[in-house]
């Protein structure tokens, strides 16, 4: 069996993946790629998820000013295939970054299955998929996905980690701290006492960024949310 093998950075969109699609700890790939984020998220996944596969590969050292890592998920998805023929990342929609996207899919696929014509030179045989179950969904609508399985809301908080600022607690001002929020409002999770700042006072900011960025998947549930605040 060449087996399935989940990217589990422990952020919202791995964590909403494994629980769905019921992949076992020992189905899931830890990274460490030395960012400051690492260490919270391996205490979380020490006390949640023991089993969990860890690997390291310190690519945080080619971080770029704007936290991008070139070729972040080339290197994470040629690291999967080391462990199992369908390797299964939790894009969603409103990614924008290339290395998240069909192209790359099919392109990664590409180069893993070229080499593995030669089977006696890899571990695990071809097919190598690359596999991206929600990508043409929003983070909201994943939530949404998680709340009808019937999983708990709270885990949602208690149970994921992806502040880019790499608190203990999420600080409720980055990217990544209001598409969370963003996504749980939406499905009237509460969220009070989990991020340090109030995320309700930055949407604004964020819908404006957003626009001058471009990031159109993801405006309408800015402003939905921005009217359901305001609507309390
Ligand atoms: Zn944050």
């Amino acid at each position: 069996m060449a087996g399935r093998i989940l990217m589990f950075s422990m952020g919202l969109d791995s964590f909403i993946l494994k629980q769905v699609y019921q992949f076992k700890n020992e189905e899931c790939l830890f990274v460490r790629m030395g960012t400051e984020e690492n260490r919270i998220e391996e205490s979380l996944i020490d006390k949640l998820y023991p089993g969990v596969v860890k690997t390291e590969l310190p690519i945080s050292q080619f971080e770029l000013p704007n936290k991008i890592i070139p070729f972040r998920n080339h290197f994470l998805a040629l690291l999967g295939a080391q462990y199992a023929s369908s390797i299964y990342f939790g894009f969603t929609l409103g990614d924008t970054t290339k290395d998240k996207d069909y192209v790359f899919k099919a392109q990664i696929e590409g180069i893993l299955n070229y080499f593995a014509t030669s089977p006696e030179k890899v571990k695990y045989g071809a097919p190598y998929t690359v596999n991206m179950p929600y990508k043409h969904l929003t983070k909201t609508q994943i939530v949404k996905k998680y709340l009808d399985s019937h999983f708990p809301a709270i885990d949602l908080l208690t149970k994921s980690s992806s502040c880019y600022n790499g608190g203990d607690i999420a600080c409720g001002m980055c990217r990544s701290c209001l598409r969370k929020f963003v996504a749980l409002y939406l499905n009237d999770i509460d969220t009070d006492g989990f991020f340090i700042n109030n995320p309700s006072h930055y949407l604004d900011q964020f819908l404006e960024e957003s626009i001058i960025k471009n990031r159109v998947s993801e405006l309408s549930d800015i402003q939905q949310c921005i009217i359901k605040v305001k609507g309390r």
